[in-house]
């Protein structure tokens, strides 16, 4: 499965100047793979040879293009296992969360191949002057698409899949950390019958080139990318000269708040889930979580036995659930995050200590009276590190749950369904788990407010971002 070249046009090529970069496997550092290194003049490639693919793809009927999704749903599905096993080695989460996240990749396909196929509009009439309002939905144009490593699979078909359901062709830079895995889907939509141009795939060491190369075409008219705020806001930037539609699935903060009168069984599972789920590496990970003070003691030992419970190791390896993170700077960050809290007072329940292995590895990690000042409360800390704190009245915990630049998800568990859906309502976020640690899901608008985005992707909305509304006035 390990394709390491370009797939421009549909074919496969090496760089325009020979350049290539490592993939490194993070549970050993070794070299996975040398991928070819996507240049300026590859990018105008593939956006020629988007073009070129337009036209056509576009006339299909919505059925036509929804039959490809599915038969691409069903190819993904028949090959999970060696998915889930390519996202592992480059990526380094445990199998479970591989195939968890492989099936999660294909379903996009499914969801997409039954979307495509209701192109609605409206038909309206003027109320003043009686003229007809016409109005359909169009494709867009030539999407760039930019994805980020921790998920190496889903962040490119919840991209791929809308964008073809509504009839753009698309270039995908993917993470250079994670190349690997998007490449192996290549064959899987040529078979399923996506016509070359239509995807193409440029992995890059040079990111900022070559994706600002193509911001500067005025072919292209919709840029999607999934990553962090920094480089988010680059992007916006960038777009901002060609008016280029921007969708922006950015970085989170997410609270967890556990009110007093919350099942404390199912809130220590959910926080598992919302916690752990990729070793923390995602977007939408519990980063600041509030218990309530009277069920403090209680919920931390039932999480605790948990996270005690799990198992460190190559992520290949049988009954291992926690892998290494991506690559050092991210396990540095996320020790310098707990030493950090330590220092300024929190205390260490579980883990804390970085192992001296092979491996990008850092333990599962519980830490309590988390002081306001500690770094870990204001970032993401991306790493399998729990943060604890307590609280006491529900017009507090908004407050603070609120106080953040970033709005993607917040999870709350209570037992009381009206607080849970007057909290909810309060939370200025995008998404909200209420008594459930995982929002994710492809029938679902997934994005978020503030700085962590502008768009949705999943649901109806996720293919409208690729579409643009027309609007024709008549009169018959
Ligand atoms: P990143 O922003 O560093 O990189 C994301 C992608 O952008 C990569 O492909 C990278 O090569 C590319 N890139 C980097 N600099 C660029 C530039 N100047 N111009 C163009 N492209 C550039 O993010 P990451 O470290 O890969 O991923 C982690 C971040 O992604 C976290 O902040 C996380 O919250 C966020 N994320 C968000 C969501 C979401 O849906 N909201 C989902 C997953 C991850």
């Amino acid at each position: 499965m390990k394709h390491t070249q370009l797939y421009i046009g549909g074919q496969w090529r090496d760089a325009s100047d020979g350049g290539t970069f490592e993939v490194l496997n993070p549970a050993d550092e070794q070299v996975l793979a040398t991928v070819a290194s996507g240049t300026v003049e590859d990018a105008k490639a593939a956006l020629e040879a988007a073009d070129g693919a337009f036209a056509e793809w576009r006339a299909r009927t919505p059925r036509d293009r929804a039959e490809i999704l599915r038969k691409a749903f069903e190819l993904f599905t028949a090959n999970l296992d060696e998915f889930a096993k390519l996202i592992t080695l480059e990526n380094g989460k445990a199998s479970a969360d591989a195939m968890a996240e492989a099936k999660y990749s294909a379903e996009f396909f499914r969801w997409y191949a039954e979307e495509a196929v209701r192109a609605e509009g409206q038909i309206g009439m003027a109320p003043a002057s009686g003229a007809r309002i016409v109005v359909h939905h169009k494709p867009a144009g030539i999407a760039v698409l930019v994805t980020p490593w921790n998920f190496p699979a889903a962040m490119g078909t919840r991209k791929i899949a809308p964008a073809l359901a509504a009839g753009c062709p698309v270039v995908i830079k993917p993470a250079s950390e994670t190349p690997l895995t998007m490449l192996a889907l290549m064959p899987i939509l040529e078979e399923a019958g996506v016509p070359p141009g239509v995807v193409n795939v440029l992995p890059s060491r040079s990111s900022g080139a070559v994706v600002g190369a193509m911001l500067e075409d005025m072919r292209v008219r919709v840029v999607s990318f999934t990553g962090s705020t920094e480089v988010g806001r680059k992007l916006l930037h960038a777009a901002a000269d060609n008016v280029i539609k921007p969708a922006m699935e950015l970085g989170g903060n997410a609270p967890f708040i556990v009110f007093e009168d919350a099942d404390l069984d199912a809130a220590a599972d959910g926080l598992m889930l919302a916690k752990m789920r990729n070793i923390g590496e995602a977007c939408t990970a519990a980063n600041r979580i509030y218990v309530h003070e009277k069920v403090e003691e209680a919920f931390v030992s039932k999480y605790t036995d948990r996270m005690a419970a799990l198992k460190m190791g190559n992520g290949l390896d049988d009954g291992i659930d926690v892998g290494p993170l991506v690559n050092a700077e991210t396990r540095d960050k996320v020790a310098h995050f707990v030493d950090d809290a330590v220092a300024k007072g929190a205390k260490v329940r579980l883990g804390g200590q970085r192992p001296n292995v092979k491996g990008f590895f850092y333990p599962p990690t519980v830490l309590t009276a988390v002081p306001d000042d500690a770094e870990c409360l204001k970032d993401e800390i991306f790493g399998p590190v729990a943060a604890i704190q307590t609280f006491n009245d529900e017009a507090e915990i908004i407050r603070r749950s609120n106080d953040t630049i970033y709005g993607l998800v917040a999870y709350l568990y209570t037992g009381d369904l009206k607080r849970g859906l007057r909290v909810s309502e309060a939370l200025e976020f995008g998404m909200v788990g209420l008594n459930r640690g995982l929002v994710s899901d492809p029938a679902a608008p997934f994005g978020g407010v503030k700085q962590s985005g502008l768009g949705r992707e999943g649901g109806k909305e996720g293919m409208l971002e690729f579409m643009e509304a027309q609007y024709i006035s008549t009169n018959w």
